[in-house]
């Protein structure tokens, strides 16, 4: 029935407080330099140079941007090499502690203090860990509660800050010799995928080492700096950076533009790296060469081979057989071989396992490569609950990153998958190091042509009608941005509009996490739909939201600022975008019962004022079949399904259509008579 078409219109809603994870690391960065009078030259120069740093999980480095040549470079001190293993051990005599090469040496020989994969306890509760924390050589305090953990050596507690710290003092302690200048300030690389706690946790464990963190780096990010990407602000490039370390494998996919380095996905496998390639030939070694018992259970046998093993996986990444051989508790040579053949049958299901990982990283990213393309039928359906459906760019660059990258095997299925070549032509236990440097070096105002900007990692919007969420920044906006869009009232003589503003991609606003609400009042009472009310979104590049409603006719005007103060960590952002990709087809069934329903509401509304208006024009049977329709359409509103719904409705509008013309032509006829005719 014309006219009683509902309006499209809101319940509005608005926006208190938000935070943009991660943003926190990304202020605009102002720089004063301090310059210092080189005697001997008389040239002025930098006083202090800022490193990069790699807190690996099982190795870490140090680098930083040489103030002459402007080459990055991985920092050797006293030729150690430039990696430093992530590995801390306390001497039973009480002596310092001892981090690198010579503490690994103790890995098997005095597990219970020699701690080693702290990255993996860092900025992790209790709970968090569950029962990883079984599987490691040393004691983690586990009283199953919220709070941080805590590694036992002897009778003092240690947290994996204070760990942290160590290796972060030693890596500092070899620059600072190397450089014979002090060390104060750094950048440190962490996983993309690091909430904001594991985030802070890093923080604290540099600032404990006595150095200013300026910026926290995701390691992709750094590996693509480092192969220069991203330094030229016109260019526009998508790369997979495939970074499989000692115990992780990390996939994560970068489109760079304007020197903003988006994550368009994540993925990976925390307990999958080097260690298993090297558990691998242990198994094979122990089956095939009889090995006896001891080499299982004496803690120096079992060293001797791993370490074997190890040596056997690197020299297999450049040759195509090994021998070795192994010695008994009898002093007894037990030959042990190994071909690259042989070691390719034995990791492959592993190597597999990370392509899966690539695959879904690629799907999440919305992207198809190489042999992917091929899989006809295998494409992701774009996510009708995606805010900002992405374009299919192509993948311009696969770079390799992590020491088990080295593995011809790895190379092959990487290069096969994305069809085409992948990139190691930097080496891949220094690049992450390297583009930390890099990012140092920006940050010390070297490089002032460079700009590096961050993105929303989730849409902000408003409620609208039955609780669905209109998307008014989509995720993965660049920051600053503005936009904004035109409401209406629902109700005649709305004068007041509550606005709430959520975060999220789910299409109910339930399912996502709101922000904060405000109410705009004083709108002058109109009929429904007549108020035009604009809702606008500024977010600026510190991550700070401002929502300004103004209701244009009467010009009323509303704004809150929120400061980003509680936020979501990496993890829940994580979660929610996985929530969506999981429910889309759910949540487009959601709203449109929701639509359906809020269109039948404000049928019933027009309907009963339409009645309640014109009674006298329509007979006693007309108002009982209208009351009867009404109370079909309420029947079906009172269910979950749209289709009886929208019969009801529509039986409705039927009913009553030739009852809106009546009395229209009784309005027309009124008007003519009273209009005097010459
Ligand atoms: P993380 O980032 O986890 O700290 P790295 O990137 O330093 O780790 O990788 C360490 C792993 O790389 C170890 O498992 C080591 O055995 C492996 N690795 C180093 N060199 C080679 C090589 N030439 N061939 C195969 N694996 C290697
Ligand atoms: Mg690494």
């Amino acid at each position: 029935m014309a006219g009683f078409n509902p309006y499209f219109c809101i319940a509005l809603f608005g926006a208190i407080h938000f935070h943009f994870s991660g943003c926190r690391q990304w202020p605009p960065f102002v720089y004063m330099a301090t310059v210092a009078i080189n005697l001997a030259t008389g040239s002025l120069q930098q006083e202090e140079i800022i490193v990069g740093i790699d807190l690996g999980t099982t190795n870490s480095l140090v680098a930083y941007v040489h103030p002459e040549s402007h080459q990055p470079t991985a920092i050797n001190d006293l030729g150690r090499g430039t990696i430093v293993p992530s590995v801390v051990h306390f001497p039973a005599d009480g002596a310092d502690p001892i981090v690198g090469a010579e503490a690994r040496e103790y890995l098997l020989t005095d597990p219970q203090r020699t701690i080693y994969s702290v990255k993996r306890l860092l900025g992790k509760s209790y709970r968090d860990l569950g029962q990883h924390a079984t599987q490691l050589g040393y004691k983690v305090i586990d009283d199953n509660s919220e709070g941080l953990v805590k590694i036992r050596v002897d009778d003092r507690f240690y947290s994996p800050i204070e760990l942290s710290a160590n290796i972060l003092r030693e890596l500092r302690a070899r620059a600072e010799h190397a450089l014979k200048t002090p060390v104060n300030r750094a950048v440190i690389t962490v996983p993309a995928y690091f909430n904001d706690s594991q985030r802070q946790a890093t923080r604290d464990a540099g600032r404990l080492a006595g150095l200013e963190v300026l910026r926290i780096v995701n390691e992709p990010t750094a590996a693509a700096l480092a192969y220069g990407i991203g330094l030229d602000p016109d260019e526009e490039k998508t790369v997979a950076v495939y970074d499989l370390g000692g115990g992780t494998f990390d996939i994560s996919i970068l489109r760079i533009q304007q020197g903003i380095f988006e994550v368009l996905s994540t993925n990976g496998d925390t307990y999958l790296g080097g260690d298993d390639l090297d558990r691998a030939v242990v198994d094979h070694w122990t089956a095939t060469f009889g090995l006896p018992e001891a080499f299982r259970t004496n803690p120096h046998l079992q060293q001797q081979l791993r370490l074997a093993a190890e040596m056997a996986k690197k020299y297999l990444s450049q040759h195509d057989d090994f021998t070795t051989h192994l010695t008994d508790e009898a002093s007894q040579n037990i030959t042990v071989t190994l071909t690259r053949a042989q070691f390719n049958d034995l990791i492959r299901p592993l190597v597999d396992r990370t392509i899966a990982a690539c695959r879904l990283a690629l799907a999440d990213a919305k992207l198809e490569v190489g042999s992917e393309k091929r899989e006809a039928g295998h494409t992701t359906e774009p996510s009708s609950a995606s805010h900002s459906p992405l374009p299919a760019p192509k993948l311009d660059a696969v770079l390799l990153v992590g020491g088990s990258t080295r593995v011809p095997l790895v190379y092959d299925a990487v290069s096969e998958f994305f069809g085409q070549p992948a990139n190691n032509s930097l080496n891949p236990d220094e690049v992450v190091a390297l583009g930390a440097a890099i990012q140092a070096d920006i940050l010390a105002g070297n490089r002032r042509d460079v700009l590096l900007l961050d993105v929303t990692p989730l849409t902000l919007g408003i409620e609208t009608l039955g609780g669905l969420l209109d998307p008014i920044i989509p995720r993965n906006s660049k920051i600053p941005t503005k936009a904004g869009r035109q409401y209406t009232t629902s109700v005649d003589g709305q004068v007041n509009l509550k606005i709430a503003v959520y975060q999220g991609e789910r299409d109910l606003v339930s399912q996502n996490r709101k922000l904060g609400e405000f109410t705009l009042t004083g709108i002058p009472a109109m009929p429904a739909g007549l108020p035009k009310v604009d809702v606008n979104f500024l977010l600026n590049a510190d991550g700070i939201l401002k929502v300004e409603a103004i209701e244009l006719r009467s010009n009323t005007r509303q704004q809150v600022e929120i400061k980003p103060q509680y936020g979501l960590t990496d993890d829940q952002v994580e979660q929610m975008l996985m929530d969506s990709l999981v429910n889309a087809k759910d949540d487009v069934a959601a709203r449109l019962l929701i639509e359906a329903r809020t269109a039948a509401e404000q049928l019933l509304y027009q309907v009963n004022n339409f009645t309640r208006k014109n009674r006298q024009h329509l007979t006693e049977a007309e108002l009982t079949a209208t009351a009867a329709q009404v109370a079909t359409v309420q029947a079906a509103l009172a269910g979950t399904d749209r289709d009886p719904i929208l019969k009801a409705m529509d039986e409705l509008d039927e009913l009553t259509r030739p009852y809106a013309e009546r009395v229209m032509n009784i309005s027309i006829q009124q008007a003519m008579a009273g209009k005097k005719i010459d």
